[in-house]
């Protein structure tokens, strides 16, 4: 049997956990400072101890990894600490598609999957000098909304560009894409896709808490003004949601779209779990403004199953579970090369 492996951060307890519920021996590739955290949790079995992330690429990692027959769950972690050829170098099978993490870390790439599988997506604004109406910057990569702001004019933009510059954030136009904002009620749809059911499944929907962009609303509009500081989007924590019912038929739709045109872009396609995210507006039409291919963090508040895996399972199922089931079905039919790459 396969052993269940991650980097210890995001949603590692979660992953792990789920592993341990379906029988599988695990094992946290664990930075050294984060040690005294993860030894809490007594479904972890194996720590790898290192004293960076990257320490994955080299041979004492693999060596473990190997001789316990581990499968790699790849997670936010993965594309904030290393390169997409890092991830794609990565020698031990990888749950879902590794190759599909490289248009999430690409803004071009990104938009090219969004646009094929038909969602609707917010303009991109070219250049500063285009930017009209309310424009969000937003930097490249999973940033986790860190360092982005919003911005109504050229002149606007480049003193806030500048700030970032000082700051070590950024070092040029070419680190900021601008994209039009949207607003309304931001809403994060968490899906399965297993390809050995060819089948999708909605697995729940999280709002994020975002520091400082929440705040401001706390604030009356005169003291805002006064105020100088730029808020940034940086994802604190995340809170449940349910949608009307009414809106979930294009939420399925939406999801397998998007598994078709990844199927047509990035073989072999969206496998396992990956997340819509963008915007609600007044007449429940929906504005996709990023996606991530591969687990979301927003899963981690639905480790005993959300109102909508309730509706599917008749036991706690968390996306943590779901991957380690999918993995040991596969096992079970021979078929592992299907949810591996
Ligand atoms: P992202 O990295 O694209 O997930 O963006 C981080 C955060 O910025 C999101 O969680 C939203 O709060 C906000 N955001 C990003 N793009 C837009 C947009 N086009 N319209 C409105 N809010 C956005």
């Amino acid at each position: 049997m396969a052993s269940i492996a991650t980097l210890g951060s995001h949603c590692a307890l979660q992953v792990l956990k789920g592993a341990k519920d379906e029988g599988f021996k695990t094992i946290l590739i664990c930075e050294k400072k984060r040690e005294k955290l993860y030894r809490r949790f007594a479904f972890i079995d194996e720590l790898v101890l290192v004293d960076s992330f990257l320490e994955l690429l080299e041979q004492k990692c693999l060596s473990v990894l190997n001789e316990n027959n581990s499968i790699i769950i790849p997670h936010g972690t993965f594309i904030s600490q290393m390169s997409s050829e890092q991830i794609e170098s990565i020698k031990i099978p990888t749950f879902g598609n590794k190759w599909i993490l490289r248009w999430e870390s690409d803004r071009a790439m990104k938009e090219k999957l969004i646009r094929e599988a038909k969602l609707d997506t917010p303009n991109t604004v070219s250049s500063p000098k285009d930017i009209r109406g309310l424009t969000i910057a937003k930097r490249h990569g999973a940033a986790g909304g860190k360092g982005y702001f919003l911005t109504t004019s050229e002149k606007d933009y480049v003193q806030k560009r500048d700030r970032l510059i000082s700051q070590g954030l950024i070092k040029g136009d070419g680190d900021l894409y601008l994209q039009e904002y949207h607003s309304g009620v931001l809403a994060y749809l968490q899906y399965f896709y297993s390809p050995l059911k060819d089948e999708i499944e909605f697995f729940g929907v999280d709002r994020r808490h975002e520091s400082d962009i929440d705040g401001i609303a706390r604030i009356p509009a005169a003291q805002q003004m006064e105020m100088d500081g730029i808020p940034s989007f940086n994802v604190i924590s995340n809170s449940p949601m349910v949608l009307r019912e009414s809106l979930l038929d294009q939420v399925f739709s939406m999801g397998e779209r998007f598994v078709e045109a990844s199927k047509k872009l990035v073989s072999p396609g969206m496998n396992g779990p990956f997340c819509i995210e963008g915007v609600y507006d007044e007449n429940g039409k929906f504005t996709t403004f990023e996606f991530s291919a591969r687990i979301v963090a927003g899963t981690n508040l639905y480790i005993d199953g959300s109102p909508y895996t309730s509706l599917l399972y008749n036991e706690p199922m968390s996306m943590g579970r779901r991957i380690a089931r999918e993995i040991k079905q596969a096992e079970k039919n021979g078929s592992l090369d299907k949810v591996v790459t």
